[in-house]
């Protein structure tokens, strides 16, 4: 495989790749409020990335700033090479689209998408034929006479997606752009904006809280708390190798202990915890001082649940009394309590139908959990 192909798809990892967006030392106040606080970032040409944190973290006001609706206070913002200070949004080569779809409710929905090409002064039958081009992509070519009102949700976002892109900017910023849509429509749209973007190649920054969307969209994900970047990976990176108990919590939900290291070598590490016992051997480094403290993260679906006692596995397992069974249908979520008190959360897939009406695992059953050295993370903050 040559260099090139090897970076293609993940050139954040490419030396050499120039960034399409770069965010070097940015920070925003607003009084004495700090609402993004001294961050670096690089977004890559072609990217769908995500800015993912709860409500209040910054992540608009990042986005707004890329735009160019807000200034930064202090840092400096470069897209595409060229130094975005003093360039007003509608000399930047992105466009932005926004948490409501804000369409023009008297125009049809080709007026609305052809509005800002008319606007920018562009030759009539260009602008008739880039609408057309466009509606075809997000399949609303039958609706081109309609008005907004006469539309789902789905395809209102449709046609301001449709809008925003006809312009051809080289980037795309979205704040929460499927926010609008009930889960089933979301799903669906979700999948569509990852064809569409893909077809064309313009780099997407979406601004999203929902975390689902930021694993299934990304190619990476930035997770954001209080104005600074907690940690930028890609969905797999984030999910499986959180790198603090924050990331941990952000995203999915994590079983928590804490210990303290007992043993550190390059390809594993023992962890012991006296509230529950128990003895953690998880098979990756940390090269921090034995004796530190640290947490071990371990993931509900990552942990086996029995009635009889695991065999010959001295690490990694802990007893305890089920206190609350959730059934889903596909999965079970058993809510066990372990010796010192503590909650510990177990998904299990439900692979064989219960039996007589009961379940493998219930209520008040005394089980055990136990789990692989490869399932667990130690964070140390
Ligand atoms: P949400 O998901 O709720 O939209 P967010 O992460 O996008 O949240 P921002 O809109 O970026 O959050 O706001 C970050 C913080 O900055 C918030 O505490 C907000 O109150 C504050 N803020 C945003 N704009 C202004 C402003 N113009 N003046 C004062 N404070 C502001």
């Amino acid at each position: 495989m040559s260099e090139q192909t090897q970076f293609d798809d993940r050139p954040w990892l490419d030396p050499e790749a120039e960034p399409f967006i770069q965010v070097s030392g940015v920070t925003k106040r607003f009084g004495t409020f700090t609402a993004v606080d001294n961050v670096d970032l690089q977004i890559y040409q072609g990217e769908l990335f995500c800015m993912l944190g709860g409500s209040g973290c910054g992540k608009t006001t990042l986005l707004r700033m890329l735009a160019g609706f807000d200034n930064p206070t202090s840092g400096s913002i470069y897209i595409d090479g060229a130094d975005m200070t003093d360039v007003p949004p509608y000399e930047r080569p992105v466009n932005m689209m926004f948490q409501s779809y804000a369409l023009f409710p008297h125009m049809t929905v080709e007026q609305n998408v052809a509005y800002g090409l008319k606007r920018d002064g562009v030759d009539k039958q260009e602008i008739l034929q880039r609408v057309e081009e466009m509606l075809k992509m997000v399949e609303l070519s039958q609706f081109a006479k309609r008005k907004p009102h006469q539309l789902s949700g789905g395809q209102r976002q449709r046609v301001a997606l449709a809008r925003a892109l006809v312009k051809r900017p080289k980037a795309l910023l979205l704040d929460e752009p499927l926010g609008a849509l009930d889960k089933r429509l979301r799903a669906q749209t979700q999948y569509e904006l990852m064809n569409i973007q893909d077809q064309l190649g313009v780099t997407f920054v979406v601004v999203t809280h929902d975390q689902e969307e930021a694993m299934i969209l990304s190619t990476r994900i930035a997770v954001m708390d209080a104005g600074k970047f907690a940690q930028i990976g890609t969905p797999t990176e984030i999910y499986e190798s959180p790198e603090t108990r924050f990331v941990a919590n952000f995203i999915g939900s994590a079983n928590m202990f804490e210990g303290r290291i007992t043993e550190d070598s390059a390809d594993h590490v023992v962890v012991r915890s006296s509230d529950p016992a128990c003895e953690f051997y998880i098979d990756h480094g940390v090269s921090i001082k034995e004796g530190s403290k640290v947490w071990v993260a371990v993931r509900p679906e990552k942990i086996r649940v029995s009635v009889s006692a695991p065999e010959n596995a001295a690490a990694n397992q802990l007893s305890g009394t089920v206190r609350d069974v959730g059934y889903l249908g596909n999965t079970s979520t058993y809510r066990v309590q372990v010796a010192d008190g503590q909650i510990v959360e177990v998904t299990h897939p439900n692979q064989s139908r219960p039996r007589g009406g009961k379940h493998a695992v219930d209520w008040d059953d005394v089980v055990h959990l136990s789990w692989e050295p490869s399932s667990a993370v130690v964070l140390t903050e």
